[in-house]
Formats: structure tokens, C-alpha cells, sequence
């Protein structure tokens, strides 16, 4: 039976982006769909300089949120040091690794030719591996990996397929700098071999390290472990999903009220398609999804997209409690569920309907929520309007059940009696209720400010074309 260890292995360089997220997600996937595998997470801290607390606590929560779990202990890269130091020293010792002492500039130099022409070896240091000096040194060297000069290498890659490339392209590359600190390149390896890591699921920025990182694996007789390396995601322009095109921050988009379920939804079918339907849970995906039907070229995130499926989710029957959770983080809205849950409950179903995240809520709510409500005098009103307003009000005032539905068919009768249209009433009362001309429907509206405070705002007209004030 396959049983796949895979991880997930951030640098805590900044918030969890949502393209890191997709590929936590797949490696989350592969271990739910074959039983008894393992799921690891990484935070690969060893850049001191960038790496920050605050960036592993949000990466730490961003996955929790989406619901992705690993295995209890996280992995701490830094604290593994000295393992990753050891094992330099073991390719040191077997000749598979050297040390290096050239400056700066020789190596600019060197780095100079290799640019001008194309088709000699990438390595970069030439003389340190032969030279007895250099290899005696105690201090002032890095330690480089020795990579052969001729032939090629060919990795077979789950979603790129068999790519090849020539030894002499590769680099002889560092795997410990100057102070003796190990670098990425080792330390990636050295800790997803010491975790059993059989399968690597990362984002296709990483191939071309996958042709170094497999001689330390070959150098020490370690077990190889199989790669999908997937596309990154652009934006609708072609370039680079970033901040440019919108909330990249997966927590972001937590805080603009989306659900967990769009996010899950809109990330998958990023270059892959399920057979029938394209809403689908992660219960069904875990089912039916293949590493290997990924297709390799980049594909475009869409913030449409995303808000398709989130209007889709936040309209099933459990999306006011989700919006009631969404509240708890918002000091106005909670003040306001708090205050009034039975209105907020109406403002919601209302509007839920053309809602694309919760955050939209947060404006909408304000004109039902306000208590010193002035309709705006700038607006004036039809003539035909302003001859009916006093008797529709009054028969609005006598209305016994407000419902939406005796409501609405007080306006009907009043419409038939009057032999009006339903326009001429329907477009100044949302406005003398909210404000605007544009909105739910005139029976929604009643209902969500309910009775008293309908009437009130249309007392105000009222009183302002001298008619006095209606007694409620
Ligand atoms: N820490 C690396 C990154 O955040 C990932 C390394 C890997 O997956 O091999 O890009």
C-alpha cells in the first residue's frame, strides 16, 4: 500500500500566501487520500535576517484555519544546526564535498565568463578542490558540494514529466557559507531525509534545485525521494500572483470574509478539473484527485472566480452562523449582533444573495443600525409621490403583522386602489428608508428596520412636506 511522508516547508520570510497555501493543501490532500501517510510541517528559519515569530504564528494560523493538520511536533530548521553541520563534514570527509577560499571578486570574475559564454561548465571554483592548503584550512572557508563535470541527470517528475539536465550547467554549490552556517540547499535535504520524506510536493520555483540537492542525496546513499513540482499561480495578467492583483495573505482573506471552503474550492481547480461538477468539498477532492492530472503550465487565479464559489457557500444553511463566527472578530459587528442578532439575521438573508464576502456587510449594515437616521434633504422627490406619501403611510402605520408578506400586500392594495405603478412608490420609499435608490426590495427593507423604525424615517418626510407627524 502507498504510503507517502510528504511536508510542507515554509520560510517564515512573511505571511502565508495564498500560493504557499495551495501547495500545503496538495501535500495535505496526497496524505488524507493514502492512509497511514505522514504530513510534516517546516519552517525553514535559517535566514536569521528575514525570518520573523509574527510570519510562522500567521503561516501556523492561515493553515489551521483552512484545516490543514500535521504531525503533532513542527519541525524547527534552526534547531537541527549542527545534524545539517555534520553531515558537511561527512561529505568533506568522503571527498564529496571541499572547501573553498576564493574572494569575492575572483568569483565575480569567474561568474562574468561563465555569462559571456554559454556553453562551459557553471562551476564556479576550479582550483580549491586541488588544492591541499585549502582543504587544511580550520577557518575562512566555505564548504562546496562537488558536482560531476560530464554526463546528465534525469528527474522524473510527477506533474513536469522527465526533464534532463547536463552536469556541467550545475554549480558546485555551498553548503555551509563562511561561519559555518548550512545552507538551504543542505539543510532541506538533510531534514526531509532524517523525516522519511518520500514525496516532495513544492512549487516549481524549486526544480532546478532538485538537480543539486540530488547529489547529496546519491553522495550518501540516501533514498530519493519523488518530486511533483507544481506551477506557480499568475494573475489574470499574466504575472506573478502578488499584492498587486489583490489579498494574497490567506489570512487576508479570512479578515474580507471568505470561507475556508471558496479558498479550498477556487485553489484546487487551479490546473485540474474534477469530472462533473466544479463546486466540491475537500471530502471528494481527497477522493478523486490525482498529483499526476496537474497540468504544468501556470494558471491564472481569479478573484471572480473566487467570489463565485464564496457566494455559493455563504448562501447554505449554515451561513449566518458562519457570518455570526465571521462577527466575533469585528469589534462593529459584533457590537451590532450583540445589539440586535434577529436584525443582523434579516440584514444577511437579505442580502446574501449578491454578496461576494462578508466584509461587504460591514457598510451595508450601518444605514439599518443608525439610530440618528436623517434622510438626506438633498434629495427631492416626485411630485406624484409627495400627493400619496401621507395616505400610503397612514395605511402602512395601520398594518398589524409586519411581515413581508403583509407588508407587501399593503403596498399591492395600495397600488391597485391608487391604479399606480409600482415604481412611483417603490423608488422614493428606499430612498427615504436608506438613503439610496439602490437596494433590497421595499418589503425587505420594512421588515429589517421593523415597524417603528420605518415609520419613523418616513415621519421625517412626513413633517418635512407639512403634514405633520404620524402617531404610531
Ligand atoms: N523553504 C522553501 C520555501 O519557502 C521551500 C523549500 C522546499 O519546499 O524544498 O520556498
Amino acid at each position: 500500500m502507498t504510503k507517502y511522508i510528504t511536508r510542507f516547508a515554509p520560510s517564515p520570510t512573511g505571511n502565508l500566501h495564498i500560493g504557499s497555501a495551495r501547495t500545503a493543501l496538495l501535500n495535505y490532500i496526497i496524505t488524507k487520500k493514502f492512509p497511514s501517510s505522514k504530513y510534516y510541517l517546516r519552517i525553514e528559519d535559517t535566514d536569521k535576517l528575514r525570518s520573523k515569530k509574527e510570519f510562522t504564528q500567521n503561516i501556523l494560523d492561515g493553515l489551521s484555519w483552512l484545516g490543514i493538520k500535521w504531525e503533532n511536533d513542527i519541525q524547527i530548521q534552526s534547531k537541527r544546526i549542527e545534524r545539517h553541520q555534520e553531515v558537511a563534514k561527512k561529505l568533506l570527509e568522503k571527498k564529496y564535498a571541499y572547501k573553498c577560499n576564493c574572494t569575492e571578486e575572483k568569483l565575480n570574475d569567474k561568474r562574468e565568463i561563465i555569462k559571456k559564454n554559454k556553453n562551459i561548465s557553471k562551476k564556479i571554483c576550479i582550483d580549491c578542490k586541488n588544492n591541499n592548503d585549502v582543504q587544511n584550512l580550520s577557518d575562512g572557508f566555505v564548504v562546496r558540494l562537488k558536482l560531476p563535470e560530464d554526463g546528465e541527470l534525469l528527474i522524473n517528475d510527477k506533474i513536469q514529466g522527465e526533464i534532463v539536465v547536463k552536469n556541467k550547467e550545475l554549480d558546485d554549490f555551498i553548503l555551509l557559507r563562511k561561519d559555518q552556517t548550512p545552507t538551504y540547499m543542505l539543510s532541506v535535504v538533510v531534514d526531509d531525509n532524517d523525516l522519511g520524506v518520500n514525496f516532495i510536493i513544492r512549487g516549481d520555483d524549486h526544480l532546478n534545485n532538485a538537480f543539486r540537492q540530488f547529489y547529496i542525496y546519491k553522495y550518501l546513499n540516501w533514498k530519493i525521494p519523488e518530486y511533483a513540482h507544481i506551477p506557480l499561480i499568475h494573475g489574470e495578467d499574466g504575472s506573478k500572483l502578488s499584492k498587486r492583483h489583490g489579498a494574497v495573505d490567506v489570512l487576508e482573506f479570512k479578515r474580507n470574509g471568505y470561507l475556508k471552503e471558496a479558498i479550498i474550492n477556487n485553489l484546487i481547480l487551479l490546473g485540474w478539473s474534477p469530472n462533473n461538477n466544479e463546486i466540491i468539498g475537500i471530502k471528494e477532492i481527497i477522493k478523486s484527485f490525482e498529483i499526476n492530472k496537474l497540468s504544468k503550465s501556470s494558471s491564472i487565479f481569479s478573484y471572480n472566480k473566487l467570489n463565485f464559489f464564496n457566494n455559493y457557500y455563504l448562501r447554505k444553511e449554515n451561513g449566518f452562523k458562519e457570518f455570526e463566527d465571521y462577527c466575533k472578530n469585528h469589534e462593529k459587528l459584533k457590537n451590532l449582533i450583540e445589539t440586535n442578532k434577529d436584525k443582523m439575521e434579516l440584514i444577511f438573508e437579505t442580502y446574501k444573495k449578491n454578496l461576494n464576502n462578508f466584509s461587504e456587510l460591514l457598510d451595508i449594515v450601518d444605514v439599518y443600525f443608525d439610530v440618528n437616521y436623517k434622510i438626506n434633504s438633498n434629495e427631492s422627490l416626485n411630485k406624484e409621490f409627495k400627493d400619496i406619501a401621507y395616505d400610503f403611510i397612514t395605511k402602512l402605520n395601520n398594518t398589524s403583522n409586519w411581515t413581508r408578506d403583509e407588508v407587501q400586500k399593503t403596498i399591492e392594495d395600495f397600488l391597485n386602489i391608487k391604479k399606480l405603478k409600482f415604481p412611483v412608490l417603490g423608488k422614493p420609499l428606499r430612498y427615504l428608508l436608506i438613503n439610496s435608490y439602490n437596494g433590497p426590495s421595499i418589503s425587505d427593507i420594512f421588515v429589517i428596520l421593523g415597524k417603528k423604525d420605518s415609520i419613523d424615517r418616513l415621519n421625517q418626510y412626513i413633517e418635512k412636506i407639512n403634514y405633520g407627524r404620524l402617531r404610531r
